[in-house]
């Protein structure tokens, strides 16, 4: 039987970093709001997401750089204890609160426990609905709204817990995935393809790109006939010919048309033509295997519309 994993945690929607910040707790519930709606959340499978051990999270992320987020959180805590509310700037838009480090564990948990749930049978595939998301955050440094990388982490722990040899990335967020990029660079048994509006944040990608990486920088207002293009021209032959066992989505969807944070114009009719294509390719070397992570998408209408449309064709329903 067809089973849709969908992993998230209560602690993803209590990590927040101030009044209007774009990536908000309300993100979650624009996509739990239109699953409902839709009915499509009786076709899958709810599970609580699991905190990443420290083990895992060392895969992809420098040991120091974990224990100085551990040592901020048990400040903010005692801060927000004393003064009622307390955040700490890791860059000038990422920023943690006294949930954070329980959420970003949570996040990096769904990654690890969905690829532990699709590699074993027990499913076919997952989504994780979590927050912080995670393809900025680099080997020893957070940013761009990132704290793990989720993705990353989920890949190390695949290739090192599971020893999978050959292990995909597709990311279509509109930013570039440079975290992901720094930490997977040069790993012979990963493979990663993204495109990206460029020139734009985080401003990388485009110099010394290693051989595993396949970037395809795009000008602003792209439209998603020409991302369907690219797709067929550059990702899907490299995909076929590396044949993953099991293939990673950093799902950001803030090129979509209606969203102000990037001006690429996709619509959710262009997400589900690029997730049946990454799930043909699933079918045909890696019985069928992705995980999926919620990276960006800021306009919260179009973020739950695309959402539906990715999990549609993921869950075949
Ligand atoms: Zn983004």
């Amino acid at each position: 039987m067809h089973k849709t994993g969908y992993y998230t945690h209560p602690e993803c929607r209590r990590h927040e970093m101030g009044a209007g910040h774009p990536e908000c707790p309300e993100r979650l519930d624009a996509i739990q709001e239109r699953l409902l709606m839709s009915g499509l959340d009786i076709g899958l499978t709810a599970i609580e997401a699991p905190a990443a051990s420290f083990d895992d999270l060392a895969l992809a992320h420098d040991v120091d750089y974990i224990d100085h987020l551990r040592l901020t959180s048990h400040c903010l805590i005692e801060d927000q204890a004393a003064t009622g509310t307390a955040y700490a700037h890791m860059d000038p838009d990422t920023a943690m609160n006294s949930h954070t480090w329980e959420a970003a564990l949570h996040s990096a948990g769904a990654a690890i426990a969905a690829t532990d749930a699709v590699i074993n049978g027990e499913l076919a595939n997952a989504f994780c609905a979590v927050r912080p998301p995670g393809h900025h955050a680099m080997r020893r440094k957070a940013m761009g709204f990132c704290f793990f990388n989720n993705v990353a982490v989920a890949v190390k722990h695949a290739i090192h817990q599971h020893g999978l040899k050959r292990v995909a990335v597709v990311d279509f967020d509109v930013h570039h995935g440079n975290g992901t990029e720094d930490i997977l660079a040069n790993d012979e048994h990963v493979l990663m393809v993204s495109f990206f509006q460029h020139p734009f944040y985080p401003y990388s990608g485009t110099e010394k790109q290693a051989s595993n990486m396949v970037n395809i920088p795009v000008p602003a207002y792209t439209r998603g006939m020409d991302v369907r293009d690219l797709v067929e021209n550059y990702w899907v032959p490299r995909l076929e010919e590396f044949k993953p066992e099991l293939i990673f989505i950093s799902a950001g969807f803030d090129a979509h048309r209606e969203d102000d944070m990037g001006q690429m114009g996709l619509t959710e009719q262009d997400y589900a033509w690029i997730t049946q294509r990454i799930c043909d390719i699933a079918k045909r070397h890696g019985k069928g295997r992705i995980v999926s992570c919620l990276e960006g998408g800021y306009a919260l209408s179009a973020l739950g519309r695309s959402v539906e449309a990715h999990i549609r064709v993921l869950a075949d329903l």
